[in-house]
């Protein structure tokens, strides 16, 4: 592998590389990434990346719980004990994580049945479950009000129908939020505000249709009103998408009370706190976007005319397991595409981390088997496949020595990535461990083919 290697122009939207490839940013790599100094491999939780890699095989997804409980404490201290945190279990749903974060007494968010029952197998308290989406089914809301779910979020007319029959049925009078869609839609740095909203959550505040569904939640005795919800998008920066919807949500919990006499008693902003995925992201600090967002719903609420600011609840999915979390592959072929770049092919690809593909993600990657001062090489990590589109990052830096067999570690992959893996080409999905104090255990088991195998009963 001593053949140099050809130097290829760096992409205009690619800072230079850093001036140590083996150094682990502490933004972007989890609370105990090191690299181990005798050997010069990636640690992770203590446990040496080779080590996990030959015990579990690759691709793995590698979590550490203390990184987890870190950020839920973040999240619980900067809001403060007025304020309710819970867990967009969508981000990454098993039964340890929901242990984790439940002991740090977050709540959690399901939007399906299915998310319902890892929590509730995972003894969760039903009372802090809350269950979102666009159309539950039957039976999910049925289960939900049986079991005693502390929220339901409805989304539609037709569902405030049907959850008040299934509670009659049940004898049960859950706890209503009202999603409210506020015309405020957040991607990142920007935020539009639209006076249609064309889209498929909520109840638009636009048309009154908000005004309409809290109405018909007050008139039936056995729904139990309780407050708004609004969830502006994902992977934001800034508090000015949440300002304006906390003004508008204030506005309407103004007119709620005009027309019924009654406060609401809780505001959900939703999540969508943004993360470090590279250095040139800049998130804003847990303590500072807290204290913002408060200063804005209180602000808002004195402005819309309330005497009494509601209990606020914010969801963070990606900002709790996001960054606690990296993936782990072996390299195999190695390509150069002359004047272009080197592509790196890895042992996993687009059914691990389709994020690059459908939304342009981008991502930091590391050698993690050992560590080299070899120059930076322009690369782009790609699957194994049959798509040109599945490539996992589209531009980084990886040393020019790289070889077939060694392992490196992709940052940040805690959310939206196992939970959006797939079995495309018959791959099978990666296990996760957790690493702690140089112990790994698994607690998603890695797929077999056996398992694939067994569902093709034709
Ligand atoms: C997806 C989602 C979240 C979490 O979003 P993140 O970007 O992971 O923080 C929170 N609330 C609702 C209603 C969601 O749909």
């Amino acid at each position: 592998m001593s053949e140099p290697r050809p130097a290829h122009p760096r992409p205009a939207d690619l800072p230079a590389p850093a001036a140590d490839l083996n150094a682990l940013d502490a933004r972007i790599w989890p609370l105990n990434a090191a690299r181990d100094p005798a050997s010069g491999a990636l640690t992770l939780g203590g446990v040496d990346a080779r080590d996990l890699a030959g015990r579990f095989g690759t691709p793995v997804f590698v979590t550490d719980p203390a990184d987890v409980r870190q950020r839920c404490r973040d999240y619980s201290d900067a809001f403060g004990d007025d304020a309710n945190v819970s867990y967009a279990a969508k981000a990454f749903c098993s039964r340890a994580v929901l242990r984790w974060v439940t002991e740090e007494g977050l709540g959690v968010d399901v939007c399906s049945g299915g998310e319902l029952e890892v929590a509730l197998s995972a003894g969760v308290d039903p009372e802090k479950i809350t269950l979102h989406g666009n159309n539950k089914l039957p039976d999910e809301l049925k289960r939900a009000v049986t079991a005693g779910v502390g929220h339901i979020v409805v989304d539609s007319y037709e569902e405030i129908a049907r959850l008040a029959f299934h509670a009659d049925a049940a004898g049960a009078r859950p706890n209503v939020l009202v999603r409210v869609t506020t015309g405020v839609e957040a991607h990142t740095h920007e935020f539009m505000a639209t006076a249609h909203d064309d889209q498929k959550f909520g109840f638009s505040l636009a048309s009154g249709a908000a005004d309409e569904a809290v109405r018909r939640i007050i008139s039936l005795p056995n729904l139990e009103f309780k407050g708004l919800h609004s969830h502006i998008g994902s992977q934001i920066f800034d508090t000015a998408g949440f300002e304006v919807a906390a003004h508008r949500v204030a506005e309407l919990a103004a007119r709620i009370h005009g027309e019924h006499g009654i406060a609401i008693e809780e505001l959900d902003l939703g999540g969508g706190f943004g993360i470090a995925y590279t250095q040139s992201d800049d998130p804003p600090d847990v303590y500072e976007l807290a204290k913002s967002l408060r200063a804005v719903v209180a602000a808002q609420c004195a402005a819309a005319g309330l005497d009494q600011t509601p209990r606020l609840t914010i969801e963070p999915g990606r900002g709790i397991i996001g960054p606690s979390t990296v993936t782990l592959y072996e390299v195999g072929t190695i390509k150069d595409v002359d004047g272009l770049r080197t592509y790196v092919s890895v042992d996993g690809g687009m059914s691990d981390n389709i994020r690059t593909a459908l939304y342009d993600a981008t991502y930091t990657c590391a050698l993690a088997s050992r560590r080299s001062d070899a120059r930076p090489m322009l690369s782009r990590v790609v699957g194994r496949h049959c798509e040109s589109g599945d490539i996992v990052i589209r531009h980084c830096y990886l040393p020019e020595d790289l070889a077939a067999g060694d392992l490196i570690a992709v940052a940040a992959t805690g959310a939206y990535c196992w939970s959006l893996a797939s079995n495309y080409n018959h791959l099978t999905r990666p296990g996760v461990v957790a690493v702690t104090g140089g112990d790994a255990r698994e607690i998603v088991r890695r797929e077999t083919l056996d398992d694939l195998l067994a569902l093709d009963v034709g």
